[in-house]
């Protein structure tokens, strides 16, 4: 079996309304039901006709549903699964969709109750777009998202929530929380950070800010500012959760940025063209790993990995 009786999302930002247009589209649900913490994205839920139900408490939503998944920013997990304990169905799925996995494992495992299957998850796939309305049935599609079973788990639920995001369209694979952490402090959390500090410099150079910057930014820093356009309470939480990780991986980029600096300064123009060489070849191994188009266009329009 693929499907659930009824999938509970709770939060009903981007991810949440994606995985609710895929449900329905693949019909992999009875009945959707959903929550979020403000009034105006519950009515606005309503108003599109989101979910089936749209529910005032997270505990509400959860009572009768067979697969949970827990769509809020990493900091709000704890919380929340605290409030959802114990309305929760024997034999129920919980899974999340966090950014990070173990601060969220930590946070939220202990809250569970014994007879739910806990399966920590994360999609690499979003936007720079964030709230109900910034969904769509496709963003999974050929996109990884990554299990992070806990050792207690038995198979047979990984397996049906497996098959459940195969579904949606989503590459599935297993991999331990830490080295989740690590890999996507590398290939995500990193990178944003440098696309929040290069848009950041720019804004403290008001002088050309409004003017040039604006005007001429068709090259390299465009790019930077659709990342750094990025929902701020979410990339805040998980620079506050993957801290160990993102510092490691900060320390060694500043170390190859002084090397290229002094390689600059050096007038080092040989060292210069191997380092960006060998990083053109990594940008081939992504296209050909069908992550990414090679497209002119430098694959703007396409999922932005979140
Ligand atoms: P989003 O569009 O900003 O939506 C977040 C949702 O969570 C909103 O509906 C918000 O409700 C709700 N929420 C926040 N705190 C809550 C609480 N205490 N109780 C109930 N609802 C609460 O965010 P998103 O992009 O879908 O991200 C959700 C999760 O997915 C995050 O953990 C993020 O790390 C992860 N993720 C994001 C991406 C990406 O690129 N965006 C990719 C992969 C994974 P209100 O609207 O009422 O505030």
């Amino acid at each position: 079996m693929t499907g659930y009786k009824r999938v509970a999302l709770i939060g009903l930002g981007l991810i949440a309304s994606s995985m609710a247009h895929a449900i329905r589209q693949h019909r992999l649900a009875d009945e959707i039901v959903g929550h979020a913490k403000s009034a105006g994205t519950r009515e606005t839920a309503l108003e599109i006709r989101l979910v089936d139900r749209v529910c005032e408490t997270a505990a509400e939503a959860v009572q009768g549903a067979d697969l949970v998944v827990l769509c809020v920013p990493v900091g709000a997990m704890g919380a929340i699964a605290a409030e959802i304990a114990p309305h929760l169905e024997p034999g129920a799925t919980v899974t999340d969709v966090g950014s990070v996995k173990q601060a969220v494992i930590a946070a939220v495992a202990p809250h569970l109750p014994g007879h739910v299957h806990f399966i920590p998850g994360h999609p690499l796939a979003g936007t720079e777009h964030s709230g109900p309305r910034s969904g769509f049935a496709t963003l999974f599609v050929n996109r990884w998202w990554l299990l992070t079973p806990l050792e207690a788990t038995p198979p047979e639920p990984v397996a049906r929530l497996r098959g459940f995001l195969e579904t949606l369209g989503a590459n599935v694979d297993l991999m331990d929380a830490h080295r989740h952490d690590l890999v996507l402090a590398v290939v995500s959390h990193t990178p944003h950070l440098i696309a929040y500090t290069m848009v950041g410099v720019a804004d403290h150079l008001r002088r050309v800010t409004h003017e040039e910057v604006i005007k001429y930014s068709a090259s390299g820093f465009r790019d930077f500012t659709r990342i750094a356009a990025s929902d701020p309470t979410m990339w805040r939480d998980v620079f506050l959760t993957n801290k160990e990780a993102t510092l490691d991986i900060l320390g060694r980029f500043t170390e190859e940025l002084f090397i290229l600096q002094r390689a600059i300064r050096m007038g080092d123009g040989d060292q210069l063209f191997d380092y960006f060489t060998r990083t053109r070849a990594i940008r081939r191994g992504i296209i050909e790993a069908g992550q990414d188009t090679a497209a002119p266009d430098f694959g703007r329009g396409g999922p932005e990995r979140g």
